[in-house]
């Protein structure tokens, strides 16, 4: 691999990991539910193992069963299967029994009963990640006090009755009660982790959407520009600011003729390299709002008439000396502007009636210009 492959290789790689964190790849169902199953049938293997060389029969065979139980899940799970909502019940049902089945058997000093807490964070977790609907919430939650009763049932029977099976081994009990509160511990904190990550993924995916959507609601497709929507409430803000503000008036010269001789495209096209020039004059001064089909308006903060006939005047040069081109057809446009101060005491729309009056002025005496 040549350097600059490598570097290119590299720089993927580092996206790919930026993007996990940053919440651009979502974890899947599918990888969720195998990580659950996987770890928990990890868990019963070691189990198996720790069971058949202490020679525990009865827990032997139980956690044969449990490794089955999560067999016929990993089926369950197989080609497009997605029966997820089974899975956790399944998965919820044998953590309860096998944590029972451990503790009446070998007794409560083993920590078995630890996976009874460990699997309740799971069932909301499993109900909010599948996007259930509200009555499986409350399934989650009588899974939660059901988990309560079998603890306190569980650790009832065990101070009454002696287990069924006496295993003698100091070390096996603090190995095997060290070992269950690690894993119960891990699944508390991992379900924890991972649902707060989704939360806020889910948040600031929402944020996003609330973004562009806000985008749609206050431009205009063609331009960019703000719509009359915006320009509304831009204007309103002016008028209870108290700040002195220009409004200027702009309409492109003999536009029917553009959009009769080289077609609406081409107007399209100019219209848009209009804007394009008209915001870049007016960027940091105030807001530029397509008013109407060709007509743009501007709103000028803290403006006076030199600054902003100085505003106007740069717009209507820029559009002048601009060659618009589409196709490989090349024009010159003109624009006229009309412009009218705000007093601070008449009602917008009149500022907005002496501007469009300004811009009439202008197009009587020849367009191309700026009236004040
Ligand atoms: P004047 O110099 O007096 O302004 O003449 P004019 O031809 O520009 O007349 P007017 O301002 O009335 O022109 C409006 C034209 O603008 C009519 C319409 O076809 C065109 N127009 C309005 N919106 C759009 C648009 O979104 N795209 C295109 N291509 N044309 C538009
Ligand atoms: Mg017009
Ligand atoms: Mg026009």
């Amino acid at each position: 691999m040549s350097k600059t492959k490598e570097k290119l290789h590299l720089k993927r790689e580092v996206n790919k990991i930026r993007d996990v964190f940053s919440g651009k790849i979502q974890i899947t169902n599918r990888l969720k539910f195998y990580t659950l199953i996987g770890s928990i049938a990890s868990v019963h293997i070691f189990l198996l193992v720790i069971f058949s060389v202490f020679h525990i029969l009865p827990l032997f065979v139980v956690n044969i069963f449990s490794i089955l139980t999560y067999t016929l899940c990993f089926w369950l799970m197989w080609g497009e299967r997605e029966h997820y909502l089974t899975i956790y019940f399944i998965t919820y049902i044998e953590v309860i029994l096998h944590s029972l089945a451990a503790t009446l058997c070998i007794g409560w000093k083993f920590g078995f009963a630890q996976y009874i807490i460990a699997i309740i964070p799971v069932g909301f977790y499993i109900c909010y990640t599948l996007d259930i609907e509200r009555r499986k919430f409350a399934l989650a939650a009588i899974s939660g006090v059901f988990s309560a009763v079998v603890f306190v049932i569980c650790k009832i029977i065990s101070f009454f009755r002696e287990p069924f099976v006496v295993v003698d081994h100091a070390a096996l009990e603090l190995f095997l009660y060290i070992f269950n509160s690690l894993c119960a511990f891990v699944f508390l904190i991992l379900f924890s982790l991972v649902f707060v990550y989704e939360i806020k993924l889910s948040s600031s995916q929402l944020k996003h959407q609330n973004a562009i959507l806000d985008k749609l609601a206050s431009t205009d497709p063609l331009t960019g520009l703000y719509n009359r929507r915006s320009m509304d409430i831009f204007l309103s803000q002016a008028v209870e600011s108290k700040a002195s503000f220009a409004l200027i008036m702009c309409d492109i010269d003999n536009f029917k003729k553009v959009n009769d001789t080289y077609g609406h495209d081409f107007g399209d096209a100019v219209l848009k390299g209009i804007a394009k020039i008209t915001s870049d004059q007016v960027k940091g001064h105030g807001y530029v709002c397509r008013w109407g089909g060709e007509e743009i308006l501007i709103l000028i903060n803290n403006a006076s008439k030199e600054s902003s006939r100085h505003v106007a005047e740069n717009i209507r040069r820029n559009v002048a000396n601009h060659v618009f081109e589409l196709n490989e057809k090349w024009i010159h446009c003109t624009l006229t502007l009309g412009i009218a101060l705000h007093d601070g005491k008449e009602p917008v729309e009149e500022t907005i009636t002496r501007a469009d009056y300004n811009l009439y002025c202008g197009k009587r005496n020849g367009k191309n210009a700026v009236v004040v």
